[in-house]
């Protein structure tokens, strides 16, 4: 018999939880050590190292989005770890489709006045 972290209930040492609070016994490390363990987890969660993007990585990803418009980004975006990065990358793909947007409507535009000019004559 084992006594319940949680309640203090008596149980069988067989259990995975209590079948009085349900709370995970002390026996089964691996089960669920965030869920209502009263002694606090044993495995301090570590926090995650941030991914820093070097100089010359960055100089990289600015050729390939130069070169490679919205494509590059796209790639930069799925490949990269690093939130400053991977935010850039979501800029870029919009400014690129806001542009490409303004250079069709200039286009139309552009195409819609040399129609009405040559309709004049
Ligand atoms: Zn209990």
């Amino acid at each position: 018999m084992i006594i319940c972290p949680n309640c203090g209930s008596h149980i069988a040492d067989s259990s995975v939880n209590c079948p009085v609070c349900g709370a995970p016994t002390v026996q089964n490390p691996y089960g669920n050590p965030y869920a209502q363990n009263p002694y606090g987890s044993p495995y301090p969660q570590q926090p995650p190292v941030p991914a820093v993007t070097s100089p010359l990585g960055w100089f990289g990803w600015m050729m390939l989005c130069s070169f490679l418009p919205i494509i590059g980004a796209i790639i930069m975006l799925s490949s990269t770890e690093d939130q400053s990065a991977k935010n850039f990358a979501k800029c870029w793909i919009v400014l690129q489709i806001i542009g490409m947007v303004l250079g069709v409507l200039l286009a139309m535009l552009m195409i819609a006045g040399l129609g009405t000019v040559w309709l004049r004559y």
